[in-house]
């Protein structure tokens, strides 16, 4: 099952993905994770996405594109994805469809995470993110060992930073808004959740709209 996870910067993609890739028994693929890793490792990719990435710009469509297909044409994929955060475009959407149909595969659903602009902020500036897992969470401090005991510590990602958050918001408004119309022009199965709420319950809804 292939599932779009469509929502603004805060919303709970990232956590939500998980749970509903660990209960549909597929991958999840986060391209904002792909390209922290990439920074992390000083690679080529990551160089040319981390100035992007700092001021909470969406890097280049051709650059996404090319994670996008290298990874669902990996066995790990063949039986589908949860895709958080991986299509921030309408020329992405148009790359999505046209690699899953090369692949004779398509988007199964189009999963909407509704939100109110006020509580995204509080979220995203009250967030810290383990620097070996990459978890969110709410709460604790910078500089705070991760509560995981991972050995990792708790960093502020620099789009976290309330000058990019507000970017964020305006960037996610102009450019990707769009493709939820995109997708409903399109006929697609497009389901909208209310992203607000205990984890669990919004994992219920999730699950839900997802048709399990
Ligand atoms: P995320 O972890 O999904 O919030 O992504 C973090 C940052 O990575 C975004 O603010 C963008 O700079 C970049 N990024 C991740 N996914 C995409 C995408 N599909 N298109 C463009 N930029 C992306």
């Amino acid at each position: 099952m292939l599932v779009v996870l469509l929502g603004p910067p805060g919303a709970g993609k990232g956590t939500q993905g998980e749970r509903i890739a660990a209960a549909l028994d597929v991958p999840k693929l986060a391209t904002g994770d792909v390209l922290r890793a990439a920074v992390k490792a000083g690679t080529r990719l990551g160089l040319e996405a981390k100035g992007f990435m700092d001021r909470g710009d969406l890097v280049p469509d051709a650059v996404i594109l090319g994670i996008i297909k290298e990874a669902l044409a990996q066995p790990t994929y063949a039986k589908g994805a949860i895709l958080d955060g991986v299509v921030r475009t309408v020329p992405q959407a148009e790359g999505l469809a046209a690699a899953t149909t090369e692949l004779g595969t398509q988007v199964d659903v189009v999963l909407t995470f509704d939100i109110a602009d006020e509580v995204l902020v509080a979220r995203l500036s009250g967030r810290t993110t383990c620097d070996q897992t990459q978890k969110p969470f709410t709460g604790l401090q910078p500089g705070t060992p991760c509560p995981d005991g991972c050995g990792g510590t708790l960093m502020r990602r620099a789009d976290d930073e309330p000058e990019a958050i507000r970017n964020r918001l305006r960037v996610y408004q102009a450019q990707t808004a769009p493709v939820l119309d995109w997708y409903v022009a399109r006929g697609a199965n497009v389901q909208h959740i209310d992203a607000v709420g205990a984890f669990d319950a919004v994992t219920a809804r999730a699950l839900a709209a997802v048709g399990r």
